[in-house]
């Protein structure tokens, strides 16, 4: 599993944290999962979709418009313009405000496909764990972070979160942890100055990279020559 990002910034940055990643079939195909999706980026996640791709997936961290303000449409042009349904992964406490929020906005339950779990998901060659964690107060229980497991690869990525600690038991040896990072302001994200003294060590026994960030610049001044990377485009 290749992580990939349509963006990389927080929520008042010029692109948002959006990942995807393809997982093969044995049929050939390829499974699309895409993690989050922002009105800003859905042309580019409808290029992801091709002749060869299998099932739509978009798996939702939580419901902040930097996260899922694009999946209405995204839903519409896959069934309208390409005849494929989408669907939507959530975990249970996520199910009623997605069912809510694209009633809203005009996109009925036939026009995609919920899909809920509690705990762990397994889909075709992907092992997909809802790890609950804290964000901000009005999203409280609302907010996960996933483990994503596919043959032997173990990715844990933490969506928005004021916190690593539940991510933590995740971070075996030389597993891939993609988290949320930000500069200036902490309190409902991470702060590198608050969290560096975890990152650092931890940085040696697993792939460290940070996204969402609020700026690029001083967190790649930051973390040079530490191992801990950026997520790029
Ligand atoms: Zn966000
Ligand atoms: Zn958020």
């Amino acid at each position: 599993m290749k992580l990939h990002f349509l963006g990389t910034g927080g929520a008042f940055a010029r692109t948002h944290t959006n990942a995807w990643f393809e997982e093969p079939r044995e049929d050939g195909r390829r499974d699309l999962y895409l993690l989050d999706l922002s009105m800003l980026h859905v042309q580019a996640a409808e290029t992801l979709v091709r002749e060869e791709t299998g099932e739509i997936y978009v798996l939702l961290t939580h419901m902040h418009d930097d996260h899922c303000s694009g999946i209405g449409l995204f839903i519409e042009w896959c069934l309208l313009l390409k005849g494929r349904i989408v669907n939507i992964l959530v975990q249970e406490a996520l199910a009623q405000d997605v069912r809510d929020y694209l009633r809203i906005i005009g996109v009925p339950e036939e026009m995609y496909r919920l899909i809920t779990f509690s705990v762990q998901m397994e889909m075709a060659g992907v092992t997909v764990t809802a790890i609950p964690t804290r964000h901000t107060p009005a999203l409280a229980g609302k907010c996960f972070g996933f483990c994503l497991e596919t043959g032997g690869q173990r990715v844990v990525f933490t969506g928005d979160t004021a916190t690593l600690e539940p991510f933590i038991p995740w971070l075996t040896e030389g597993a891939e942890l993609y988290t949320e990072m930000a500069y200036h302001h902490g309190n409902v994200h991470l702060r590198w100055e608050e969290q560096k003294t975890l990152l650092l060590p931890l940085a040696k026994k697993c792939s460290v990279f940070l996204m969402h960030m609020d700026d690029e610049e001083a967190l790649r001044r930051e973390t040079e020559g530490t191992g801990i990377r950026l997520v790029t485009l």
